[in-house]
C-alpha cells in the first residue's frame, strides 16, 4: 500500500516510512491511496475471528510489506484480556431496545485513545529497532492523551516521553494516572501554568530544527494515521457483533472532537461495512455540528473555545476533518489545498453549502450537540432506565443519538471514556461516585513521579538534554 499526501505530493510512500511522521512536507495529511474493500461474503467470514485476529484482517492491508507473521504477533501482543479487561477487548453494553454502548474503553487509561496507542508503542519499537534509531516524544497534555502515550511507551526500548501538563489543574484521577508511573522511560512535567502554555513550549521546542533533530524529537499527534486505523477495527467489531445478520443497517454515534475517531468509522464505512448512520456529537465547541448543518467549516480560536465538563472534546479545529473533505470532494488536492491552506489563512473559514458533495456528506454524517445540563440529564435518565453509568463524552454521545434513531435501525454509541475518569460530574448528577475497575483502586494514594517548571522554553530543552 502507497500512501498520499491530501494537499498533492504523490502517493510514495509506505506505511514505514510515515508511521512516526506528523503533516506531510507539502503540509497536507497522508491517506491510503485506496481503501481495500470487503463484500458481505468476506465480512460474513470475519464474523467468527477473535479481536486480535479481526485486527490482523484489518490492519494487513494498510501495513503491507510489513511481514504478516511480525503483525500477527503485534496485534495478538496488543489486544489481549491483561490489557483490555475481557477477552473480547471490546464490550457491547445495551442500554435498552434500541441504544448499545460500544465500549472502547476498557485499556489502562479508561478511555478509547488506548485502543490505538497500545498498538502504536508497539508499531514504534519495532521500527525503531529495525533502524537502530531512537525516538523523543514531546507533547503536551490536558488529559487523555497524554496518559494514554504515556501508557502506551512505558518501558518500551528506544523511546522516551516528555510530556507537559498544567500543574494543578487536570482532575486528581487524571494527575495520579500520569505521575504515577514509575519508568525510567517516562517524563511527567508539570508546568505552572496553562495547558496553552504547555502546548506553546511544545511549538517553541519543535520549531526549534536543529535542536529537533540532534535530539530526536517526535510527537504522537491525533492526525497519525496508523491511530485512525488502529481505530477502524473497532467499528468492524461493533458492527458484526451487532447485527444478526451482516448487511442489516447500523448507526453509530460518535463523540467528536478531532474528528480522528469518527474518521475512523468513514474509513471503516468506505471499506464495505454496512453503516447505515454516522451521527456526529459535539458538545459547547461545536465546530464540526456547525460545519454538518451549514457547510461553513469556521475553526474558532482559543479564547471562543469553551471548557465544558466534556474536556476531551474542548476543540477549536478539527485536525482530521481534511481527510474527510478530501475524500468527498473526489480526493481532489488542488481543491483540498485551496480550501485548507488559501480559504482558511485568508478568511479563516469555508463554505461549501452550494456543492454537491455537501448533500453526500449530510446524508452520511448527521450531527448535534450538547451543553452541561443535557450531559447532566442524560447520565441521570441513562442511570435511572438502565443502571448504567456514563461518562459526560458518551453522554454527549446518547443524548445526540435519541435526536437521530431511525426506526428498525440500531444505534451504537461510541463509549468514549469511562465514568471513573470524571467522577465529580457523576456525582453532580447522580449523587453518586461511579465504581472504577480494580487496577484503578487507590490510584491517587500511590507516590507520584513529577518535575515542576516554569513555562520557560530553555529550561524544557536544559531537562531534554539532560535526559535523553
Ligand atoms: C479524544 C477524546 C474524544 C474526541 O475524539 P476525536 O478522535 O478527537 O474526535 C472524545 N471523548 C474522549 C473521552 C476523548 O478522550
Amino acid at each position: 500500500m502507497f500512501y498520499l499526501s491530501t494537499r498533492g505530493e504523490a502517493a510514495q510512500r509506505q506505511f514505514d516510512d510515515i508511521l512516526l511522521e506528523g503533516l506531510a512536507p507539502d503540509g497536507g495529511l497522508y491517506l491510503p491511496e485506496h481503501y481495500p474493500r470487503f463484500s458481505l461474503d468476506d465480512l460474513r467470514r470475519l464474523q467468527t475471528l477473535s479481536y486480535p485476529e479481526l485486527a490482523f484482517e484489518i490492519l494487513q492491508p494498510y501495513v503491507e510489506p510489513m511481514d504478516a507473521a511480525a503483525l500477527r504477533a503485534l496485534v495478538r501482543a496488543t489486544y489481549t484480556a491483561e490489557v483490555f479487561g475481557s477477552a473480547e477487548v471490546v464490550r457491547i453494553k445495551p442500554l435498552d431496545a434500541r441504544i448499545s454502548l460500544l465500549g472502547v474503553s476498557e485499556g489502562p487509561t479508561l478511555a478509547f485513545k488506548d485502543m490505538a496507542m497500545q498498538l502504536l508503542g508497539r508499531l514504534f519499537e519495532q521500527a525503531l529497532a529495525k533502524s537502530g534509531q531512537e525516538l523523543n516524544i514531546l507533547g503536551a497534555t490536558s488529559g487523555d492523551t497524554g496518559s494514554a502515550a504515556e501508557y502506551a511507551m512505558r518501558g518500551r526500548r528506544g523511546i522516551r516521553v516528555f510530556m507537559l501538563s498544567p500543574f494543578g489543574k487536570m482532575s486528581p484521577f487524571q494527575t495520579a494516572q500520569m505521575y504515577s508511573l514509575a519508568d525510567a522511560n517516562i517524563h511527567n512535567i508539570a508546568v505552572q501554568d496553562v495547558f496553552d502554555a504547555c502546548q506553546d513550549m511544545v511549538k517553541a521546542v519543535s520549531s526549534d530544527l536543529s535542536f529537533k533533530r540532534t535530539k530526536r524529537i517526535g510527537t504522537i499527534n491525533s492526525i497519525n494515521w496508523a491511530r485512525v486505523v488502529a481505530q477502524v477495527v473497532y467499528y468492524f467489531a461493533g458492527y458484526l457483533r451487532s447485527v444478526r445478520g451482516v448487511g442489516e443497517p447500523l448507526s453509530f454515534a460518535v463523540p467528536s472532537g478531532n474528528f480522528g475517531n469518527i474518521l475512523a468509522a468513514h474509513v471503516a464505512r468506505q471499506m464495505g461495512l454496512p453503516i447505515h448512520r454516522l451521527v456526529l456529537a459535539t458538545n459547547e465547541n461545536n465546530v464540526l455540528d456547525e460545519f454538518f448543518r451549514s457547510g461553513v467549516y469556521r475553526p474558532r480560536g482559543t479564547a471562543e473555545t469553551h471548557h465544558t465538563s466534556s474536556p476531551s472534546m474542548d476543540i477549536s479545529k478539527a485536525s482530521n476533518f481534511e481527510r474527510y473533505m478530501f475524500d468527498m470532494l473526489g480526493r481532489d488536492s488542488a481543491r483540498t489545498r485551496d480550501l485548507f491552506e488559501r480559504r482558511l489563512g485568508e478568511q479563516g473559514h469555508f463554505d461549501v453549502s452550494h456543492d454537491p458533495a455537501f448533500s453526500r456528506m449530510q446524508a452520511e454524517i448527521v450531527s448535534g450537540h450538547s451543553n452541561h445540563a443535557l450531559r447532566l440529564q442524560t447520565i441521570r435518565e441513562v442511570w435511572e432506565r438502565s443502571s448504567v453509568m456514563i461518562d459526560p463524552h458518551t453522554a454527549d454521545g446518547v443524548a445526540v443519538a435519541h435526536a437521530h434513531l431511525e426506526p428498525g435501525v440500531p444505534m451504537l454509541v461510541v463509549e468514549t471514556a469511562l465514568p471513573a475518569k470524571f467522577s465529580a460530574t457523576l456525582v453532580e448528577a447522580i449523587g453518586q461516585e461511579p465504581q472504577r475497575p480494580a487496577a484503578a483502586e487507590s490510584l491517587e494514594q500511590r507516590p507520584q513521579k513529577f518535575v515542576v517548571m516554569k513555562p520557560d522554553v530553555d529550561a524544557l530543552k536544559a531537562y531534554i538534554a539532560e535526559h535523553v
